[in-house]
């Protein structure tokens, strides 16, 4: 990974995070530093608007950040690495449903302000933009995990290897399908007229608030102006179905694998 120069404020992201890892919930303290990630599309230069930025411990940044070494593939090793990838990934699932949810109870939310002639509630700009940055990282961190699993592909016994590699690839591809979801949820905020992002209005295609470029909605659009939120919403609930079909799938597989591995140990 490329070492972006950008700047931001690290002390109010970490205030922000109660100096608290977002993936681990490591607390930092003189003997743990702290680092910022960014998460979602964010500018290679300049400064990062704080709702792109997330705290991670040393332990997580190092996950995120550093290239996958290729450490010697005991079975052991893999069996570990297989269990972990497929824990992380499950609460990755749920995290994405929740903002999916959210997401999508947002047009309701925002026109009852509106009735009420009231800006919207500061905590649910908090929410919605913390529950972005905490699936961004979930994923990221998976991401992270399937790349170590492919550079120890190499190193497992032979026999090992299709198993592994089919298991892999349902990971990929439950990944996909997450991100779509992921996707579809922040489609939903830009058809809102809002940064998917940092939730300020939005004039434009581009947020003048962080910068972040708003989703392509033409494909939601009625015949006429309005959007359509029902077709949406639809996508987005055949989306996380395909989702959790995947995840049937990736179970058979990642007990196939386990099996394999109990055999060697
Ligand atoms: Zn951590
Ligand atoms: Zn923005």
């Amino acid at each position: 990974m490329t070492a972006r120069d950008w700047t931001a404020d690290r002390e109010s992201v970490f205030d922000r995070d109660a100096f608290t890892c977002r993936h681990c919930e490591t607390v930092g303290d003189d003997a743990t530093a702290l680092r910022l990630s960014p998460v979602g599309d964010v500018p290679r230069e300049g400064t990062v608007h704080e709702s792109a930025l997330v705290t991670v411990c040393a332990d997580c940044f190092e996950t995120l950040e550093t290239a996958p070494a290729t450490p010697s593939a005991t079975a052991e090793t893999l069996f570990h690495r297989v269990r972990e990838t497929t824990r992380l990934q499950g609460a990755t699932i749920s995290d994405v449903a929740t903002f999916a949810s959210l997401s999508t109870s947002l047009p309701a939310t925002l026109e009852s302000a509106c009735d009420d002639g009231t800006e919207v509630d500061s905590d649910a700009v908090s929410n919605y933009r913390r529950t972005r940055r905490d699936v961004l990282l979930a994923i990221a961190i998976v991401d992270a995990h399937l790349e170590e699993l492919a550079a120890l592909e190499p190193a497992v016994a032979p026999d090992v290897r299709p198993s592994l590699e089919a298991f892999t690839e349902t990971a990929t591809a439950l990944q996909s399908r997450l991100v779509e979801a992921v996707e579809l949820s922040e489609t939903v905020v830009s058809a809102l007229e809002r940064c998917h992002g940092c939730f300020d209005s939005l004039e434009g295609q581009t947020c003048s608030t962080c910068g972040l470029e708003a989703c392509e909605t033409a494909a939601w659009h009625h015949p006429g102006e309005s959007i359509a939120f029902d077709r949406l919403f639809g996508t987005i609930n055949e989306t996380l179905q395909d989702a959790s079909e995947t995840t049937d799938t990736l179970t058979d597989r990642a007990t196939a694998l386990a099996t394999q591995l109990t055999a060697e140990l």
